[in-house]
């Protein structure tokens, strides 16, 4: 047993590829890139307004995004789901 082991040097965040990481978050009209594949759209009420969210999942990466269209908002936008 080494007394130097240090258990923290572990990366605790799930790695995002390039693309993912250049995406820029909640903000509206941010654009996605070439290798995020669309899934089915879902109608959400926030604050008594319908908007849609779209989920996304990264062909490279795995991550999975949502994509708020959300006019109201426009801090809306591009949101990592977290696993
Ligand atoms: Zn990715």
């Amino acid at each position: 047993m080494s007394p130097h082991q240090n258990a923290s040097a572990t990366p605790s965040q799930t790695a995002l590829c390039e693309p993912c990481a250049g995406i820029q978050r909640n903000w509206r009209r941010a654009p996605g890139h070439a290798e995020l594949v669309q899934g089915s759209p879902r109608k959400v009420e926030i604050q008594g307004r319908t908007v849609t969210v779209t989920r996304y999942r990264c062909d490279r990466c795995g991550s999975t995004w949502d994509y708020e269209n959300n006019s109201a908002n426009q801090r809306a936008g591009w949101s990592l789901v977290s696993r």
